[in-house]
């Protein structure tokens, strides 16, 4: 993702859940598993796995091979879950997930993706009435719910606290002879249930059960838990289930080969989006290009819809790597061309279509249409396969207030202007929904896709938020 790459200008994900029931590799299976799932945190990593009722655990901040330098042999049992991370608060290895916790009814291990609304007021509640916080993490306010319970019993204590947070989750609870995934009523994160032999396995996307030769069995659904003990599978409806599956999740965050839908790729969703985009917005050009990598699937399926040949002409360093110092305003144009080239001998003296996932705060766009430009580009069209991001995510993505949309500050007159763009263009709300769920535009409710960034219609109010 170009985000790392460039700046901070870019949408980022909170986190990517692995989890598996009765392998006698657990933990190695997990750690394969969160090495596809990389692409959704590479701020911390951490496997936690139960061996009869002994947890063990190893987390540190960082990518999965750096956190486990040598491998993960060490952590015995036969239930394992892990968790990769990137947090919107700044956070310290004691943040690092997955969580765990002894409590009245024993140890029990937790790894969420997502962000609870009503977390700092729980929080708060919790604080005046006595309970200690370690860490700054939601995933430890579930963890306080359940623990005060007044169920023993860990399935019905998890319910008891579900039906109070809001929000976005998708959760796996490790108790001592159980593994349980839960989902929020709106699903707003995917997370897939897979099968690997004899083992029931929980990905927060697909790419990770292809890996470890998994079977994808379906997804969870919305408000569902799934229970797994001896060797037995059991769902539960714990609340009415709204589905409304982030629709950036399609747009950028998801890996080109998962599966969200059940039907289609990521990546052949993406190509839609680009000739969707090519049916509101064409452009006459000699080329497309797109924004590597998270824009290649979409910029190919916009070329092939207007007979535009799809080109490699901008090229992404793959070996700068995070350790790389963020650059100050006089070191940042040489920063972008350290990390992204243009292969001028494909793109000068053209007209180009610069296809892009997203457009956030404006700059990186700025940047890739000044490197076309000094390549020697005749014209830059740039073409957005979203609509403008317009209102902030409350959902676990980090974009808190509407100040760091430059579409909320400026006209797309102006932005246009701003990136130095010939044509500057945006693929609509129901082109977006028609793209992903092949229907019209029913965001009132009825697409199943979250669009709230872009209609301010949260599928969770956010008046119940802290
Ligand atoms: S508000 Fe936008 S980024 Fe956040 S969950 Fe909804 S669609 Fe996704």
């Amino acid at each position: 993702m170009l985000d790392e790459l460039i700046g901070t200008d870019r949408l980022h994900e909170a986190c990517g859940v692995f989890g598996i029931y009765g392998h006698a590799n657990a933990a190695n299976v997990v750690y394969y598993g969160l090495h596809s799932l990389q692409h959704r945190g590479q701020e911390s990593a951490g496997i936690v796995a139960a061996d009869h009722g002994r947890f063990n655990v190893h987390k540190g901040m960082g990518l999965v091979t750096e956190v486990f330098i040598n491998g993960n042999g060490e952590l015995s049992g036969d239930v394992a879950i892990g968790h990769v991370m990137y947090a919107n608060q700044k956070s310290t290895v004691i943040e690092a997930q997955p969580l765990v916790f002894k409590y009245r009814g024993g140890t029990i291990a937790l790894a969420q993706n997502g962000a609870l609304i009503n977390a700092p007021m729980i929080r708060r509640r919790l604080e005046q009435q006595g309970s200690i916080f370690q860490t700054n993490s939601d995933t430890e306010v579930i963890a306080h719910l359940i623990a005060r319970s007044r169920y023993d019993d860990l399935e019905l204590a998890l319910q008891e606290a579900l039906a109070e947070i809001k929000g976005a989750y998708a959760l796996l609870v490790l108790g001592e002879d159980r593994l349980i995934a839960c989902l929020d009523p709106n699903g707003l994160r995917p997370l897939a249930l897979g099968r690997i032999g004899d083992s029931y396995c929980f990905a927060s996307e697909t790419c990770a059960f292809d890996l470890i030769g998994a079977d994808f069995l379906r997804h969870v659904q919305p408000g569902e838990m799934i229970v797994i003990s001896q060797n037995r599978i059991r769902s539960v409806q714990v609340a009415e289930e709204k589905p409304a599956l982030c629709s950036f999740e399609f747009i950028y965050f998801a890996r080109p080969d998962s599966n969200l839908t059940g039907t289609m790729s990521v990546h052949q969703i993406r190509k839609q989006l680009g000739k969707q985009l090519a049916a509101e917005k064409p452009v006459e050009a000699d080329l497309v290009l797109g924004v590597p990598d998270s824009s290649l699937s979409a910029a190919s399926g916009y070329g092939e819809a207007l007979g535009i040949p799809f080109e490699m002409g901008l090229v992404k360093n793959r070996y700068v790597g995070r350790t790389f110092i963020r650059p100050n305003r006089e070191t940042r144009t040489r920063d972008v061309k350290l990390k992204l080239s243009v292969v001028q001998k494909v793109v000068e003296g053209k007209d180009v279509v610069m296809v892009d996932d997203s457009l956030i705060r404006g700059t990186t766009s700025q940047r890739i249409v000044r490197l076309l430009r000094d390549a020697g580009v005749k014209s830059v069209h740039v073409r957005i396969c979203s609509p403008p991001v317009v209102y902030p995510c409350f959902y676990g993505i980090d974009i808190s207030s509407r100040d760091e949309l430059i579409v909320a500050q400026k006209t797309i007159e102006q932005i246009r202007m701003f990136i130095s763009a010939d044509s500057l263009e945006f693929l609509s709300v129901d082109g977006l929904v028609r793209a992903i769920t092949g229907g019209p535009d029913l965001s009132s409710g009825g697409s199943g896709l979250c669009l709230a960034c872009f209609s301010g219609k949260y599928p969770v109010p956010i008046d119940q938020q802290s």
